[in-house]
């Protein structure tokens, strides 16, 4: 970077910040000549990736939805507001490995059903009754058995491929 004020080349990093949402990068760094202090950001640069509605539309991928939608799940639970914050990113850098171009929303629900599951499983619950809209108490029950089921996770992250 050249410094904006005495236009020398050398800088040296003396911080390096992550942002909330672990998409950007904010670093401190000082001149070597003149000990003009200034801050960069870094950002990754990412191809907008649409989700495929279950009626065909498309939108774009919204990380403040997907959060939301896990903080209501998780609503008094002993569940972080950092622990979601990490969980919504995993599950956004996972869906950038591997989709190009467009996911579709019933992919990115498995992948949240698989974060709560691992977090809290009562929040896992909350999530899966909304999302899969059971027919009768009956199928509800049979998801809350298969929870103790020690392969239910395996089957999930496979549903996800
Ligand atoms: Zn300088």
């Amino acid at each position: 970077m050249r410094c904006i004020e005495c236009g020398h080349l050398k800088d040296k990093v003396i911080d390096s910040r992550i942002s909330k949402d672990g998409t950007s990068i904010r670093r401190r760094r000082v001149c070597l000549k003149c000990d003009h202090r200034y801050t960069t950001y870094e950002n990754v640069e990412r191809t907008e990736l649409k989700v495929i509605k279950k009626n065909g539309k498309s939108e774009s991928l919204n990380r403040e939805k997907l959060f939301q939608g896990m903080v209501k799940a998780c609503e008094k639970r002993p569940v972080s507001v950092d622990q979601l914050n990490k969980a919504v990113d995993a599950i956004i850098n996972n869906i950038h490995r591997d989709h190009d171009m467009e996911i579709p929303v019933r992919k990115i629900g498995l992948r949240v059903m698989s974060k709560l599951h691992e977090l809290d499983h009562v929040a896992y619950i909350r999530y899966v009754s909304v999302y899969r809209r059971f027919d009768n108490v009956k199928e509800f029950i049979k998801e809350i058995q298969s929870l103790e089921n020690p392969s239910y996770r395996r089957q999930l992250e496979e549903q996800i491929k």
